[in-house]
């Protein structure tokens, strides 16, 4: 209740300034804008600026507009083309300033609220526009096939599968955390979290196919960099009915074991945060300004609730299941700002299935049997879960 109140409430605004806390040297070799582009989502419509380095971000707002520049950094070609494009959403305005500043230029008349978020691995710097109704801003966005499935919209009001006339099979995303140039977490004997992840996804998937008929798609099928966005913007595409983010967690300290669910909110405890920070592939520093913006003001209580149950549902079956057979420490359902978690539209929870950093379960991670326990218990969690979502009846 706690958190449902707050997010209604509160405009949570944590920027992630982790980026612009790097200072530039004193002889700076200016970054390059590579390219700009925009994702039209339902709410809101984003613009990513990929960057070739780390900037400084500087935000002023007055009356009319807000002001967000960049320092040290230039446009590319390309990144100047595509602010030609037609398309262009018409409520920001990019432009070279002076003394190698590029500013971004909010019209509040078309703006309700915004959001700036920075990433790295690829560096870029995302701004996400949540335009007021009726803004003539509205006119750029185009529908990108809004008639193609029966689904009703918006997609997370509609908790009840069985409130779906017409609606054939439920759509799990399921999502193995990293890949590719990105390895995640590693064990003292090299065991990548990468690996890991797809391994039990696959396990998963096959479980969900062969037992419950569902469609599943997972945002990386092989060993592959896809980044964060892609496998939000993937989930959101493909209208899932759940998302499912399969990660394996790390600790300074070896000792520390165990399992933990995780949905999205406000982190539940500072190590969640730190958990968080490693997912969305940023550093918390302590001397950063507090780095994580999320607004979550947009989160419709449907998702929330959807992913507060599933949960609670896949932690309970999870850690019920693995207890047959092996000792888990269980960590329970905590909260945190995950990307993944924040901009899927449905409901959507993290798994943090053991910790690489301790031995023994870096062991057992590896071990084929385990991670098909693992599986069984997710599946088991899915299965209550979507249950749940019928009426008893049937
Ligand atoms: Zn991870």
């Amino acid at each position: 209740m706690f958190m449902q109140t707050v997010f209604r409430t509160f405009l949570i605004l944590v920027f992630c300034q982790i980026a612009s806390g790097s200072v530039a040297l004193s002889a700076p070799s200016s970054v390059i804008v590579e390219n700009i582009r925009h994702h039209v989502h339902k709410t809101y419509t984003r613009v990513v600026l990929d960057l070739s380095g780390r900037v400084g971000i500087k935000e002023t707002k007055s009356q009319r507009q807000v002001t967000i520049s960049l320092s040290n950094v230039q446009l590319s070609q390309k990144a100047q083309r595509a602010l030609k494009r037609k398309n262009f959403p018409r409520a920001v305005a990019v432009s070279q300033g002076r003394s190698h500043t590029v500013v971004l230029t909010l019209k509040k008349e078309a703006i309700r609220t915004y959001s700036l978020t920075t990433f790295q691995k690829p560096n870029r710097v995302a701004v996400d526009l949540y335009y007021k109704k009726d803004s003539p801003a509205t006119v750029t966005t185009p529908s990108p096939a809004p008639q193609r499935a029966l689904k009703p919209e918006p997609p997370v009001t509609k908790p009840k599968l069985a409130d779906r006339p017409g609606r054939k099979a439920v759509t799990v995303v399921l999502d193995p955390g990293h890949g590719g140039k990105d390895p995640g977490a590693v064990g003292r004997k090299g065991t990548r979290e990468k690996t890991i992840t797809l391994q039990i996804a696959k396990h998963l998937r096959d479980l969900l196919r062969k037992r419950l008929h569902v469609k599943v798609l997972l945002t990386r099928s092989k060993d592959m960099f896809r980044d964060l966005e892609h496998r939000v913007d993937f989930a959101n595409k493909k209208k899932a009915d759940l998302f499912l983010s399969i990660h394996v967690n790390s600790h300074p300290k070896k000792s520390i074991q165990g399992i933990e669910i995780y949905h999205f909110g406000k982190a539940s405890d500072p190590r969640a945060l730190t958990v968080a920070a490693r997912e969305n592939g940023m550093k918390l520093e302590d001397d950063a300004p507090p780095w994580q913006f999320i607004i979550a003001d947009k989160l419709n209580d449907q998702k929330i609730e959807g992913s507060r149950n599933f949960a609670w549902t896949a932690r309970t079956r999870l850690v019920t299941a693995l207890h047959k057979d092996y000792t888990v420490k269980d960590h329970g359902v905590k909260t945190a700002p995950f990307y993944v978690l924040r901009f899927t539209t449905m409901p959507s929870i993290l798994a943090e299935v053991g910790f690489l950093s301790n031995p023994g379960e870096e062991k057992r991670l590896r071990n084929e049997t385990f991670q098909k326990k693992l599986a069984q218990g997710i599946y088991e969690g899915i299965q209550a879960y979507l249950k749940s979502l019928r009426p008893s009846a049937s």
